[in-house]
C-alpha cells in the first residue's frame, strides 16, 4: 500500500466510525444504520434509517415488522442533498451496512463514485449492482485499529 493509499484507508475508517455513531440517532429498534456523504474531505450530508419528515418516530409495527415507509440511511442522506445547494457528484458514501438494491439505484443516479461499508447485509444484489455501474465498493471493519 502506498502512503497515499494508507492515508485514504485511515480516513475511510474514521468516516465509517462516524457513520456508526450517527446511526445511534435512529429510533428504529430492529436495526440502526448510519450514512455519511463525503466530498473533497467534507461531510456534505448524513442520514440514518427512519420515517419520513412529519411521521411518528416509530419504525416497526406491533409485530416488530419494519414499516414500508421507513427510509434507509443512504436514501435519507441522498434526499437530504436534494434539498441542499450541494450535490453528490463524485462523492464517497460511508454506510454502516452494505446497501440494498433500492439504495444502490439511488447511489448510482446520485453520481456517487465510491461506497465504503462496514457490515455485510443479508443480500449482495445491491453491491453487485454498484459494481456493475463501476462504482468502487469497499468493505472495512470499523473496529480495525490500523485499517489494514
Ligand atoms: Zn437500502
Amino acid at each position: 500500500m502506498t502512503k497515499e493509499e494508507e492515508k485514504q484507508q485511515l480516513l475511510d475508517l474514521r468516516y465509517l466510525r462516524m457513520a456508526r455513531i450517527w446511526a445511534e440517532n435512529s429510533y428504529c429498534q430492529r436495526r440502526k444504520v448510519g450514512a455519511l456523504v463525503v466530498k473533497n474531505k467534507m461531510i456534505i450530508s448524513d442520514g440514518y434509517n427512519g420515517t419520513p419528515s412529519g411521521f411518528d418516530n416509530v419504525c416497526e409495527d406491533s409485530a416488530n415488522i419494519t414499516l414500508p415507509y421507513v427510509l434507509h440511511a443512504e436514501a435519507n442522506a441522498i434526499t437530504k442533498l436534494a434539498r441542499s445547494s450541494n450535490n453528490s457528484e463524485g462523492a464517497t458514501l460511508y454506510v454502516t451496512a452494505s446497501p440494498c438494491i433500492e439504495c444502490s439505484k439511488l447511489i448510482i443516479q446520485a453520481g456517487i463514485k465510491r461506497v465504503v461499508y462496514g457490515e455485510h447485509y443479508r443480500l449482495e444484489d445491491g453491491i453487485k449492482l454498484l459494481e456493475r455501474a463501476n462504482i468502487e465498493v469497499k468493505y472495512l471493519n470499523p473496529d480495525d485499529i490500523d485499517g489494514m
